[in-house]
């Protein structure tokens, strides 16, 4: 898939070297960091967007669509407020989609871990991606980046 216009991409801070996941580091994709040369990137962590600390308790999505620390803390309404934030930037943006950090709870647009903390994976998105994506914006993973199997180098036409 290409993307052929030059609207921003919203993307996951710790994608762009950003040190605000949970162990207070970043997650650097230079696939990602690399689109910068055709497009203006936009930060966003929803967690700490949603009033998380970094660092701070790794959490997970339940099949309940409950997030929660190993601790059995429940943090949702932290990552809903965070996800309504990002949704907020992504529209008053206007971006093209958002390339967003593999398996987070609130990032994860593919697959999430399954709620264990057992590095199980399964099938779902985390809960900023599920907002983005029920808002009409396209979501794509730094994997998806990473393999090539979307474009978003970006050209002039049509715009
Ligand atoms: Fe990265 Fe998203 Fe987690 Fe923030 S919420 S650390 S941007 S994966």
């Amino acid at each position: 898939m290409v993307v052929r216009d030059r609207l921003p991409l919203l993307v996951s801070a710790c994608l762009l070297r950003v040190p605000c996941n949970d162990k207070a580091q970043a997650s650097t994709s230079v696939a990602v960091t690399d689109l910068r040369r055709d497009r203006r990137l936009i930060p966003v962590c929803p967690e700490t967007a949603g009033g998380l600390p970094t660092p701070r308790p790794p959490a997970e999505l339940h099949p309940t669509g409950r997030v929660r620390t190993e601790a059995g803390e429940d943090v949702t309404d932290a990552y809903e407020r965070g996800a309504a934030q990002a949704v907020r930037l992504a529209t008053t943006a206007r971006v093209a989609g958002a390339i967003l950090k593999a398996r987070s709870p609130s990032c994860g647009c593919h697959e999430v871990y399954d709620g264990t903390f057992s590095r199980t994976r399964v099938a779902g998105e985390g809960i900023t991606a599920r907002a983005l994506r029920q808002a009409g914006i396209p979501v794509w993973s730094d994997e998806d980046v990473e393999a090539g199997t979307v474009d978003l180098r970006g050209d002039d036409r049509g715009r």
